[in-house]
């Protein structure tokens, strides 16, 4: 691997300190997921970033007596459009600084995922990181060059410029191909496929938490025949193969000769290319089916608690989905040795803005970990169930909710609509820090409210006021559902 990794700008095991293990082996922790195959998942996962089209008819409904015309003429218009775009692939993006996010982008109808990252941070693209969900176009590369990012790094299938549509445009596209090739070899960023293996028993940990974690869980409780999660499981991992992977071995030789990968196409790097792909699809579908998508189940927040006020009113279900499955992937960075929690920071801006996100922008996100910098053996890690109070890693941890807020990228603004996504219940520590720093809304699993552990509590969140609480639960009523988000509607739109 590393070998061929030289020769191939393909990097299995980082050079940089903080990239070269994918996991801290300490006895008694639980397996973790390396940062790069963190930032690669999340960029497989932008890339299925729900399509704001929703959202922009949502806003348009209500002007929509004067413009049903010409938006039947532009409807039109656009499918034409379409068709021909249809060889630029939706493209997801993550910027990393120092090892750690900066935002998640991913392509709008308009502007691939590259163009927006440069129109949004600039100059400030300067010694980045950029994870591809696929190999970035001519014209995404050279900007992204010349603004002085470090690295970029790619997932090797088909890359945004499509190698594998059957139009007229497959000539432009090698041809593009060529062009990305010649900016790689004369630029200083280095421009490469980083996959790293999977712990041994990673797989295996994904599995078992993701049924275990406080989604599927609740579901349990209403549904106890639990093969609906392995069902969508089962669809998911068929989804995500088709649109992530080349199933057929000569296509994708053919394709990794294509964007200069040929070293690639030899045995065993070519197989063992193919083993971390397809491991890394399948633990995204797996994570993905921890938060279903169905019609029952959804983020909803209490009837007394219901408003009309435009802060308060829910995301669509989809894009809550989405958020809370990136918090899961997080989680799965925990320095915790029992527990993982991740946590995720949107808001919303009142107008679209240029990113295939709409209105959503990235503000922050964190994992449970002990304080930056330390090692993980300068504290204590028992848990409660250890009788020494002194010994116990509570006082030490920093929780998901904190590191989001700590590490976070941009301001969280009063005026606009902001938003946390934690896989479990905030603790009563976390709680006034989420309302303190303005947040309006919170999505999370409700498993825990109420309870009182010997060294953490959760009494605060069901008595907290002044932000929105959408926990994960049965559909309250269908029909007033409809009315606030249609969720069906949206749902067979998806599905489709
Ligand atoms: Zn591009
Ligand atoms: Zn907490």
């Amino acid at each position: 691997w590393k070998e061929a990794g030289q020769m191939q700008n393909l990097e299995i095991t980082g050079a940089g300190r903080s990239v070269s293990t994918q996991t801290d082996s300490m006895t008694g922790q639980i397996p973790r997921l390396s940062k790069v195959n963190l930032f690669t998942l999340l960029s497989l996962w932008m890339e299925l970033f729900p399509a704001v089209e929703g959202q922009r008819q949502k806003s348009q409904k209500n002007d929509n007596s004067q413009h049903n015309n010409s938006c039947l003429k532009k409807n039109k218009k656009h499918t034409k459009e379409k068709k021909n775009k249809k060889h630029v692939k939706k493209t997801g993006l993550v910027v990393v600084k120092n090892m750690k996010i900066v935002d998640l982008h991913c392509s709008s109808e308009e502007l691939h995922a590259g163009k927006i990252a440069l129109i949004k941070h600039g100059s400030r693209l300067k010694n980045c990181d950029l994870y591809f969900s696929r190999k970035p176009c001519s014209a995404c590369l050279k900007m992204i060059v010349n603004a002085g990012v470090n690295r970029i790094s790619y997932w090797p299938a088909d890359p945004e410029i499509s190698l594998l549509s059957e139009t007229s445009t497959s000539e432009d596209a090698k041809l593009d191909a060529k062009a990305v090739e010649r900016l790689k070899s004369n630029s200083r960023a280095h421009v490469c496929v980083l996959l790293q293996p999977l712990v041994c028993c990673m797989m295996q940990f994904v599995e078992e938490t993701s049924y275990k974690c406080d989604f599927i869980q609740k579901m349990a409780k209403t549904f106890p025949d639990t093969t609906f999660y392995s069902k969508c499981r089962q669809e998911r991992i068929k989804e995500y193969e088709l649109l992530f992977f080349v199933s057929n071995e000569e296509l994708h030789k053919q394709i990794l000769m294509t964007i200069g990968l040929e070293n690639l196409c030899e045995n065993p790097y070519f197989s063992n290319l193919r083993q971390n792909m397809k491991d890394l699809i399948l633990l995204l579908a797996t994570v993905a089916s921890s938060v279903p998508n169905c019609k029952h189940y959804g983020f909803y927040c209490d009837k007394t608690e219901q408003s009309n006020e435009i802060h308060n009113q829910s995301l669509p279900q989809e894009i809550a989905r989405h958020c809370m499955v990136q918090a899961r992937l997080l989680a799965y960075r925990t320095e915790d040795h029992k527990i993982g929690v991740g946590a995720v920071i949107w808001a919303e801006k009142k107008s679209q803005n240029c990113d295939g996100t709409g209105m959503m922008y990235f503000i922050g996100c964190g994992y449970n970990a002990f304080p930056v910098g330390s090692e993980y053996a300068d504290f204590p890690n028992m848990d409660d169930k250890q009788k020494d109070r002194e010994i116990r890693k509570f006082r030490y941890i920093v929780h998901a909710e904190q590191n989001a807020l700590t590490f976070r990228c941009q301001e969280i603004k009063p005026e606009e609509k902001s938003m946390i996504f934690v896989t479990k219940c905030p603790c009563d520590e976390c709680v006034p820090l989420i309302k303190g720093a303005g947040i309006k809304q919170i999505y999370t699993g409700d498993i825990d409210v109420g309870r009182k552990k010997a060294d953490i509590s959760y009494m605060r969140f069901g008595e907290l006021e002044g932000v929105s609480k959408f926990t994960w639960q049965l559909n309250p009523a269908g029909t007033c559902v409809l009315e606030r988000n249609e969720p069906e509607s949206r749902e067979s739109k998806y599905l489709q």
